[in-house]
């Protein structure tokens, strides 16, 4: 608990209230105690002065009583009628006695005595004070006399009836009663109460303006005599005392004695005033801290809020203004850290919804588009279109990648011209984009898909270079054919492979194309897996040297055994392979599985040459011709003894290009084939560029052979039409006798087909090709 509570406080705020508290505290103290202590010695040394003072005026007062008294009785003793009424006492004692009791009135005395020349009392004003005298009065001036346990101020003056004479003829003597002296007009006068006492085991006190039970406690205490301020505790009350001397070499002494809370009134007043102002004092540095901890305090607090929101993603404005030069730059640098995040979001933002290449939006907001629209739609349709460029890759591959870009901005530019009403356009990635039209202004989609397909149907210019290009796109239509934005564009892109699948320029999806177009997109990421986990076998199918009837090539087929799906017949994953691009790999592995297999033979003694498919990706494949030459001499192979069979098509798609590749091939010495010829439509003019040296003629020509009369004739053709340019024939396709027999005539170079083999693993070609020597070694001998 507390641990929390201090990890709750442990704050810069109250780690400086704190501090500041202490620092005031320090000093309160520290000023306290050296003021107190200050004031204590001021008011000491007043009160010394003040007991000092009043001590003389004590003195003073007593001298001028004894003065006063003895210059009086002076007087008196010299006065003509009272000599001669002492004179005549012992006849006359009572005018003596009321002369006497005048001047005692007068002078404001206690008593008198007149003494004889033998000091034996004539008269007395008190004759109970006669009684108790004890000592003798008669000795000139003023002293302090204890009669009857009572002090007085005692003065006597000699009278003599002559004056010149030296004899003493009597005294008067008078005494004033100590508490007179020492009476309350004292206190008044000096604010103190003050004793007259001769100092012993029990104090003489001689006269006091203590009150009664204190003065008796007095007298048994004992006390001290130097000339500064002690304490005294009388009766449970506490005075503060100086003693004097009466005069100099006295016994007598003047206590001077105050209550200590009368002797400190003064200290005790300034101490509680000067706590009060301290008190304020504290105060007023409290409320300064806490607005000086607040000013520091505040700024950071406010920047910590403001760190927060932005840690939130909330932007603010609300920053501490002005403050001290560490706090604004570090509101400057969390300022700057806010404006940074957000022009990094900004970009983030952008390069999260556009393209950067061709400024349209990208895949990201182009699902989040069709989302929206689809959300606002109302049921209403809508029309999502998935279009790439065919053969993108190759076209990359040839013009480079730098032109490829500036092809695909060029693409944009040129989507970007078409509009039907609400378009939204977006690159998805690749070659590939995608279009959302929300208003078609009636126009159906199979129009605006075959307008936009005729916008590309102009070549693109780029610095020179003219491109031909065409799109495949693909439809789908919401509500009817997905009501969410993935679906959709899984759709559209089914329906766009179907359009590649069948050199459409558009196709609008049906449910048909769904089936097929999932499983083979499953099959086309599982392909590289299946090369890597040998999913994959070469087929060998025999090639026969018609005149010769020797078996001299073969033919090399894919076979895919897949685990689940089992045999996969090549035409449904190669023309795939070839658009996702997957075929090169197919390619390599094929020709150094091919290769391997030949070397196999030919160390059996049997020197096949060996014919690979390759597609017209391969073609435009700069890596191809090196890395076919590594193969060859990797494994020993002649390339007179590889044969690479290139399909009619392909070398038509671009016939440019693939007449380039295939120089290069050639020049190697590598024997080629064009594949299905007669399917397409290349000229007589084109042929003869071909750089080939043989022709394979397509197995729809040779199936029917035998009974179909044009086949025939078709096959003739094509075969003198082959002969003419020097160029070898093969048919494939070959399912009967009947046929082999016609190519015979015609002198068809080679023959291929069930007839002889079906596509065999190589062991049981090995077999088929044992048994097919023995038949021909027995055919010799018979
Ligand atoms: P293709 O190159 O024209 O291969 C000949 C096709 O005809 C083979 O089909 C073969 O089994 C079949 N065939 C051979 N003799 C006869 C016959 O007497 N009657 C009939 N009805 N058919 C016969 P397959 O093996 O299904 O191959 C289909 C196509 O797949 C091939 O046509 C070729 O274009 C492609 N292909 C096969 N293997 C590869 C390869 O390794 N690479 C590439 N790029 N394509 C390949
Ligand atoms: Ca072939
Ligand atoms: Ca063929």
């Amino acid at each position: 608990m507390i641990k929390a509570f201090v990890s709750r406080h442990n704050t810069l705020r109250t780690r400086l209230l704190l501090l500041f508290l202490f620092l005031v505290a320090v000093i309160l103290a520290v000023t306290l105690f050296v003021v107190r202590q200050a004031t204590y010695d001021h008011s000491n040394q007043q009160l010394l002065n003040h007991s000092q003072t009043s001590a003389s005026v004590i003195r003073d007062k007593i001298d001028n009583q004894s003065e006063l008294l003895e210059t009086a009785l002076t007087d008196i003793a010299k006065n003509f009628s009272v000599i001669r009424l002492i004179a005549g006492a012992k006849e006359d004692t009572a005018s003596l006695a009321s002369a006497m009791l005048n001047y005692q009135q007068r002078l404001d005395t206690d008593f008198y005595i007149v003494l004889d020349e033998n000091q034996a009392p004539l008269i007395a004003s008190d004759s109970i004070l006669l009684s108790e005298l004890n000592q003798s009065l008669g000795q000139e001036g003023t002293r302090w006399v204890q009669i009857n346990n009572q002090h007085y101020l005692v003065g006597a003056s000699p009278v003599k009836f002559v004056q010149t004479s030296r004899k003493i003829n009597g005294w008067i003597i008078m005494g004033v009663h100590a508490s007179r002296i020492f009476n309350q007009e004292l206190i008044e006068l000096t604010g103190l109460q003050v004793t007259l006492l001769k100092p012993g085991k029990t104090h003489l006190v001689l006269g006091s303006t203590l009150p009664e039970p204190q003065l008796s406690a007095l007298t048994t205490q004992s006390v001290l005599l130097d000339a500064s301020l002690h304490p005294i505790s009388l009766l449970d009350k506490n005075y503060i005392y100086d003693m004097v001397s009466l005069s100099d070499e006295s016994i007598y002494y003047i206590m001077l004695a105050t209550p200590e809370e009368d002797a400190y009134l003064s200290y005790y007043d300034l101490l509680g005033q000067l706590i009060l102002v301290l008190f304020i004092a504290a105060l007023i540095a409290l409320v300064a801290a806490m607005m000086l901890s607040n000013s520091i305090t505040n700024p950071i607090l406010k920047l910590v809020k403001a760190t927060n929101q932005i840690r939130q993603g909330e932007y603010t404005k609300d920053f501490p203004a002005c403050s001290t030069k560490e706090v604004d730059s570090l509101t400057f640098a969390i300022k700057s850290m806010q404006d940074g995040i957000v022009e990094r979001e900004e970009q983030i933002q952008e390069l999260a919804y556009f393209d950067k290449l061709t400024c349209l939006p990208n895949r990201n907001q182009f699902s989040e588009q069709l989302t929206k629209s689809i959300a606002n739609s109302d049921k209403e349709r809508i029309m999502v279109a998935m279009m790439d460029v065919d053969r993108f890759k190759d076209i990359n591959d040839t013009v480079g990648h730098h032109t490829g870009d500036r092809l695909l901005q060029l693409i944009a530019d040129r989507l970007r011209t078409y509009s039907v009403g609400n378009d939204f356009y977006a690159r998805i990635g690749g070659d590939e984009f995608g279009l959302i039209f929300t208003e078609t202004n009636g126009h159906s989609p199979q129009i605006i898909a075959s307008e936009i397909a005729e916008l590309f149907d102009k070549p693109f210019n780029l610095d020179g270079l003219v491109l031909d290009v065409a799109v495949s796109i693909g439809v789908a239509l919401y509500p009817f054919d997905a009501d969410d934005a993935q679906g959709l564009m899984q759709r559209a892109d089914i329906a766009l492979y179907s359009c590649k699948d069948h050199h459409d320029s558009y196709a609008i999806y049906k449910p048909e194309l769904n089936k097929h177009s999932v499983q083979r997109l499953n099959l086309m990421s599982e392909l590289k897996e299946a090369l890597a986990a040998g999913q994959l076998e070469l087929y060998y199918q025999p090639k026969l040297s018609v005149a010769s009837n020797q078996i001299e090539s073969v033919e090399c087929l894919i076979r895919w055994i897949h685990p689940v799906h089992g045999f996969i017949p090549p035409d449904d994953f190669i023309g795939l392979a070839e658009q996702t691009g997957a075929i090169r790999y197919v390619t390599h592995w094929g020709l150094r599985e091919a290769l391997m297999q030949q070397r196999k033979w030919c160390q059996a003694g049997h020197d096949l040459n060996m014919a690979v498919n390759i597609s017209a990706l391969d073609l435009v494949d700069m890596k191809l011709p090196a890395y076919v030459s590594e193969l060859l001499s990797e494994f020993n192979v002649e390339p007179e003894k590889l044969t690479l069979e290139v399909t009619e098509s392909a070398i038509m798609g671009d016939p440019e290009s693939a007449i380039k590749a295939l120089n290069t091939l050639r020049r190697m010495g590598i024997v080629l084939s064009i594949d299905d010829f007669g399917t397409g439509f290349s000229s007589m003019a084109q042929l003869k560029k071909m750089p080939v040296d043989e022709l394979k003629i397509d197995k729809a020509f040779v199936l029917d052979l035998a009974t179909n009369q044009e086949d025939k004739v078709m096959v003739k053709t094509l075969v003198a039409l082959a002969h003419n340019l020097g160029l070898k024939t093969v048919a494939e396709g070959v399912e009967d006798e009947e046929a082999l027999n016609y190519l015979q005539q015609i002198n068809c170079t080679k023959a291929q087909g069930y007839h002889l083999s079906r596509p065999l693993p190589a062991a049981q070609f090995d077999e088929w090709h044992t048994e097919f020597l023995q038949q021909k070694g027995q055919d010799k001998i018979a």
